[in-house]
């Protein structure tokens, strides 16, 4: 048994983990980074990036398919799925690659296997112990399911669904969430009849209530099929296909069933709660400089509770290595964390909603203003429908932005910056907006809540 000894062991290779082994080397820190798959995790091989090379093959068919609309002829033969792949994996493959060349030409140890903590600072990995003054756990995410429902045959989850080499006919997306939707457009616009079951009120529940609202219409106009606010009690495999039963006793059949209900933290038989880690259901808690229960040892990404995102994963790693290196950063403010729903519409948020804004401040201290994308000229070329909602402090700056329409998520750059500067909507109207863009609609938005609108009626 080998002993090694760096500055800093990082388990798991993805978001988190890679950002801060990248950061901690920049910093002249001496680096282990532990994997026992594929560097970059969820994100790059099975989660953000897959995922959005699909929904832009999914935009390419809805192109197609409307075609005639833009005076193009075209037909929409059918949906290559092995080639659909192809081209996917190309994309992660590629930045798999450029991430593989940039970990190795710092000064970061790959460690490749199964590492499990055996001392409060020791990664165990093959029979070697690998010892930090300081020790990173990211250990990442994996697809929950619900009691009593079993994985497997028909029943699937966003892993298997994005090993299919066919478009399924018909097929029921258990979990109206972002990982939901943003497969049931995927199928809906490749010609797949898609049912969402969801049990809160609303798509999308997360999200805004207007918001929410906006996203089921669209989807209903776009023929996705959804039920919500009923619970799912179970579904019976065939060998042609899946009957799902709500607890109301409604059924819905299709040829598989993708269960999106959440992702559940990857902690369990690691050595942490035995190394003195507190955990609460498998979640590892931290303070909020990311620090675990135990000094000197820092949780990052979806391990942490919060929001599941790969950007989160990628500042929290940025922020322990800076941490360790004593450059005391600035706490991540998570209310600031910009959120994107791809889909078609896409949905692009940071902030509070306005009912958390008017829990907070009270409603007759906010005011809210929505800008429908009817007067955006870009987005009118597009064909697309939406708003961009804002909600400020009443003499205070944007404590809130929601955004829905095609390709909005390219606009969360701007909103992110408005919100975490706290800009007030009279600084940001009086900043010029590209004509005709998308982003011209936040312009508008914040021209009207400064009582000056100019392509809006109010
Ligand atoms: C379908 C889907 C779509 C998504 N789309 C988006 C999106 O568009 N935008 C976005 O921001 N987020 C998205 N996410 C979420 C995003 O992927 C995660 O938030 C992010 O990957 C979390 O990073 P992480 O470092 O915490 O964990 P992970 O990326 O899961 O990395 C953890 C790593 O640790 C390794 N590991 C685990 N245990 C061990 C061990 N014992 N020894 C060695 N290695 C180990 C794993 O192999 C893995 O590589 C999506 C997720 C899914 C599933």
């Amino acid at each position: 048994m080998a002993e090694h000894n760096f500055d800093v062991v990082i388990l798991g290779g993805g978001s988190g983990g890679y950002a801060a082994a990248l950061r901690s080397a920049q910093l002249g820190l001496s680096v282990a980074l532990i994997e026992r798959d594929k560097l970059g995790g969820t994100c790059l091989h099975r989660g953000c990036i897959p995922t959005k090379a699909l929904l832009h093959s999914a935009e390419v068919a809805d192109v197609t398919r409307d075609a005639a609309a833009y005076g193009v002829q075209a037909t929409l033969q059918g949906i290559d799925m092995p080639a659909v792949n192809k081209y996917r994996d190309g994309i992660v493959d590629k930045l798999f690659k450029g991430l593989t060349g940039l970990v190795s030409s710092k000064a970061i140890t790959l460690v490749a296997g199964d590492g499990r903590m055996v001392a409060p600072k020791t990664i165990s990995v093959n029979g070697d112990n690998y010892t930090g003054k300081h020790v990173v756990l990211a250990t990442g995410s994996f697809s929950k399911t619900l009691p009593g429902l079993e994985i497997g045959g028909r029943v699937i989850t966003s892993e298997h669904a994005l090993q299919l080499d066919f478009v399924p006919s018909k097929v029921i997306v258990l979990g109206g969430g972002v990982i939901g939707v943003e497969f049931a457009s995927i199928w809906k616009s490749f010609g797949t009849d898609v049912t969402i079951i969801e049990g809160l009120p609303t798509l999308v529940p997360n999200e805004d209530a207007s918001v929410s609202k906006a996203m089921e219409r669209a989807f209903r106009k776009r023929g996705i099929n959804f039920k919500t606010g009923v619970r799912f009690q179970g579904v019976q495999q065939s060998a042609t296909g899946v009957v799902a039963t709500l607890e109301n006793g409604e059924q819905f059949d299709g040829e598989l069933m993708l269960v999106a209900v959440g992702r559940g933290p990857n902690t369990a038989g690691l050595g942490y709660e035995e190394n003195g880690i507190q955990m609460d259901r498998g979640y590892v808690l931290t303070n909020e400089r990311l620090q675990t229960s135990v000094e000197g040892v820092y949780a990052a990404g979806d391990i942490v509770p919060g929001l599941q995102l790969a950007h989160r994963g990628f500042q929290q790693g940025i922020f322990i290595a800076e941490e360790i290196a004593g450059l005391r950063p600035a706490p991540i403010d998570e209310l600031g964390i910009p959120k994107v729903t791809y889909s078609e519409p896409e949905i692009a948020s940071v902030g509070l909603s306005e009912s958390k804004a008017a829990e907070t401040y009270g409603q007759d201290n906010i005011s809210v203003y929505e800008y429908n994308l009817g007067g955006n000229g870009k987005s009118q070329i597009l064909g697309t429908a939406g708003f961009v909602k804002l909600i400020r402090k009443n003499n205070g700056p944007i404590i809130g932005i929601h955004m829905i329409g095609s390709r909005v998520g390219e606009q969360i750059g701007e909103a992110q910056l408005i919100v975490n500067w706290e800009a007030f909507p009279e600084e940001v109207a009086s900043l010029v907006h590209a004509h005709p863009t998308q982003n011209e609609a936040l312009g508008e938005a914040h021209l009207a809540l400064a009582g000056k609108p100019l392509h809006a009626h109010a």
